[in-house]
């Protein structure tokens, strides 16, 4: 089994991110985590690309599709479908519009646990409930409510996969092989090395 250290996961900085001029300090949210950055791109993604992400995983769109009738429910509104792959399928409608809207910063990160810790930074998906001191509840305050008001996706900054499963398929998907460079980063020895030493004159 490989190391936990070398756990890897997908960062995209979404349009919003780069036209609110915050990719410098998303990614220095990382970088003072320790973790490795060793694959970055700028680009402007297909809208063939981002339904192909969408639905790396068959289940996505069904749960994505559970949980905004869910939402609808709750706020006493009919939900414009029953069926959750139908109203899915309206999500990722609307995630390709907004991710081809302009360019992206497609990165992978890569660290112990680096898929959670990154999800933590990050933020929940709903800016307007993830917490305080996350990248989504410290830059922004969009909703499910007005997002679904306006037929249109959350603005929420970022993507970062949601487990490695995800992120093993994802980093497949944005990156080729040759585009990720394996190399040492000095804060490793601290962060991971069995013994410290050397460290003494
Ligand atoms: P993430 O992993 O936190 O990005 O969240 P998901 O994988 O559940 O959803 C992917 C993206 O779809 C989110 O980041 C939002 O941009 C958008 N999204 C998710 N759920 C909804 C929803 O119920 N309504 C709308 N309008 N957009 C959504
Ligand atoms: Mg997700």
């Amino acid at each position: 089994m490989a190391h936990p250290k070398a756990e890897r996961t997908l960062v995209v900085i979404k349009p919003d991110g780069l036209q609110r001029t915050l990719v410098g300090e998303i990614i220095g949210r990382y970088e003072r985590l320790g973790l490795k950055l060793i694959g970055m791109k700028l680009m402007v993604p297909t809208a063939s690309h981002i339904e192909k992400h969408y639905n790396l995983d068959p289940n996505w769109k069904r749960i994505v599709g559970e949980k905004s009738i869910e939402a609808y429910q709750k706020k006493g509104l009919k939900p414009p479908s029953m069926d959750p792959l139908k109203l899915g399928d309206k999500v990722i409608d609307s995630l390709k519009k907004y991710m081809t809207s302009g360019p992206v910063v497609a990165m992978v990160w890569q660290g112990a646990h680096v898929v959670k810790i990154i999800r933590k930074v990050t933020g929940g998906t709903e800016p307007l409930t993830s917490d305080i001191g996350t990248i989504r509840g410290d830059f922004v305050h969009d909703s499910y409510q007005m997002a679904d008001t306006d037929s249109r996706a959350v603005r929420n900054l970022i993507h970062a996969s949601g487990s490695v499963d995800e992120a093993n398929n994802e980093i497949k998907h944005w990156f080729k092989k040759e585009e990720l460079i394996g190399y040492r980063l000095i804060a490793e020895q601290i962060l991971y090395d069995v013994n410290i030493d050397g460290l003494l004159e």
